[in-house]
C-alpha cells in the first residue's frame, strides 16, 4: 500500500500568526505561541517531543496537528582558514550548500534562498545550474540553525548574508517568514544590520522586500555599463542600471543605513580605470558603499581573477570620487565555498532546470 501523504504543516513554514492560530485551534491560549516559538528557533528544537515545557498531552496534539523537520548538513567540508561548507540534503532529494565563515569574534553565514538559481549570471557557478526549487522558510531558518550548533559561544553565528545559491527576491514570500524568525523577538534575535539579503537586481521585488522587512540590502552589480552588465548579468536585460538605480533610490533606508554594492571583478573584463569611473558615477547620489570582491574560478569558468595591480587601480579611481570601497577577503576557494563558487556538485544531476525569466 503507497504510503499515505502527509498534509500536516511544518511548524518552521509558519508565520508567528499562523503558528498562533494552529494553538488556538488546539485550544491553547495566546502565551502558549511564545515559548513553542523559543523552542522552534532558539532552542532549535528538533523533535516536538523535546519540548518539555509543554504538557504531554499538548505535545501528543501539536505532533498531530503539525511536524518538525530537522535540517542536519551531511556533509561537511573545512578549508585551511576555518570556513566550512555544508551541504544539506532536501527531503525530497535535492541538495543546497552554505557556507560558514569564521571572523575574529564571530561567525557569519553564507545562506541559500533556492535549489539553483534561473539568473544565469556568467561568473557564478549556481547560475549554470539553472533553477530546481525554492526553498521552504524552515529549509532557509533550517541552514542558520545547523550553523548554530556548529560554533561556540566564543565565536556565535551573529552575521548572516543571502548570498549563497538562489536569488533571494526570486523567493520572497518564504525569505519574509523566514526574516521574520531570524530577527523576531520571539525567534532568533539577530540584528537587522548583520542580516543582508542580497539580489541580482530583482526591481519588481524590490519595493516589496523594504515594506517586509528591516534586514540590509546588498544588490550585485558587475558592471555599471548596460552593454556589460547585460552580458554578464541577464536580469539587466529586464531591469537596465538605471531602473535599478531608480528602484534603490526609493527604497526604504534607516538614516544610518546604507545599500551594499557588490561588484565582482572579473581579470580584463570589468577591473580598468575608465570601468571604476562608471562605477562611482552610477554610485553617485545613493546612500551606499561597494564591496569589491576578486572573481573566484570554478570549474569551467570563462574569466580570471584580477591582477593585484588592477584592483588596487579600482580602489584608488573609487576611493578618488570619494566612493567607500572594501576589497573583501575571498574566504574557502580551495573548497569551492567562495563567493559564485557553489554548485552542489551532485546537484548536476538532479531534474531538468527552469531557465531565466
Ligand atoms: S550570482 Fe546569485 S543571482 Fe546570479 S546566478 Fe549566482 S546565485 Fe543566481
Amino acid at each position: 500500500m503507497p504510503p499515505t501523504p502527509d498534509n500536516r504543516p511544518e511548524l518552521r513554514d509558519l508565520t508567528t500568526a499562523q503558528v498562533q492560530e494552529l494553538l488556538a485551534s488546539l485550544g491553547e491560549r495566546p502565551f502558549r505561541v511564545r515559548q513553542v516559538l523559543a523552542w522552534l528557533y532558539r532552542q532549535g528544537a528538533r523533535d516536538i517531543a523535546e519540548m518539555t515545557d509543554l504538557s504531554r498531552d499538548l505535545r501528543r496534539r501539536l505532533a498531530a496537528a503539525a511536524r518538525l523537520t530537522d535540517l542536519t548538513p551531511t556533509q561537511a567540508q573545512t578549508a585551511a582558514d576555518g570556513t566550512r561548507k555544508l551541504l544539506f540534503r532536501l527531503a525530497d532529494g535535492q541538495a543546497v550548500e552554505s557556507v560558514l565563515i569564521p571572523e575574529e569574534e564571530h561567525h557569519t553565514l553564507c545562506v541559500s534562498s533556492q535549489v539553483g538559481c534561473r539568473m544565469g549570471c556568467a561568473f557564478c557557478a549556481t547560475g549554470a545550474l539553472g533553477l530546481s526549487r525554492n526553498l521552504s522558510p524552515a529549509e532557509i531558518t533550517g541552514q542558520v540553525l545547523a550553523a548554530r550548533r556548529l560554533v561556540d559561544e566564543a565565536r556565535p553565528l551573529t552575521n548572516l548574508v543571502f548570498m549563497g545559491m538562489g536569488e533571494p527576491l526570486d523567493n520572497l514570500d518564504n525569505l519574509l517568514v523566514a526574516l521574520e524568525h531570524i530577527l523576531g523577538e520571539h525567534g532568533l534575535q539577530m540584528s537587522q544590520r548583520r542580516v543582508t539579503v542580497s539580489t541580482a537586481g530583482r526591481v519588481d521585488r524590490l519595493a516589496a522586500l523594504g515594506r517586509g522587512t528591516p534586514a540590509a540590502l546588498a544588490v550585485s552589480l558587475g558592471a555599471a555599463d548596460d552593454e556589460l552588465r547585460s552580458r554578464l548579468m541577464p536580469i539587466n536585460r529586464r531591469w537596465n542600471l538605471a531602473a535599478l538605480k531608480k528602484a534603490l533610490m526609493a527604497y526604504p533606508l534607516k538614516p544610518t543605513r546604507r545599500i551594499t554594492i557588490e561588484y565582482v571583478l572579473l581579470g580584463g573584463v570589468n577591473d580598468r580605470p575608465e570601468q571604476a569611473a562608471q562605477l562611482a558615477s552610477w554610485c553617485r547620489g545613493l546612500k551606499c558603499k561597494v564591496n569589491l570582491i576578486a572573481f573566484n574560478p570554478h570549474p569551467g569558468a570563462a574569466f580570471a581573477p584580477p591582477e593585484p595591480a588592477a584592483v588596487q587601480a579600482f580602489q584608488e579611481v573609487l576611493a578618488a570620487r570619494h566612493v567607500t570601497a572594501l576589497l573583501r577577503k575571498s574566504r574557502g576557494a580551495e573548497i569551492a565555498a567562495a563567493c559564485g563558487q557553489l554548485a552542489a556538485q551532485d546537484l548536476k544531476a538532479g531534474p531538468p532546470a527552469e531557465s531565466a525569466p
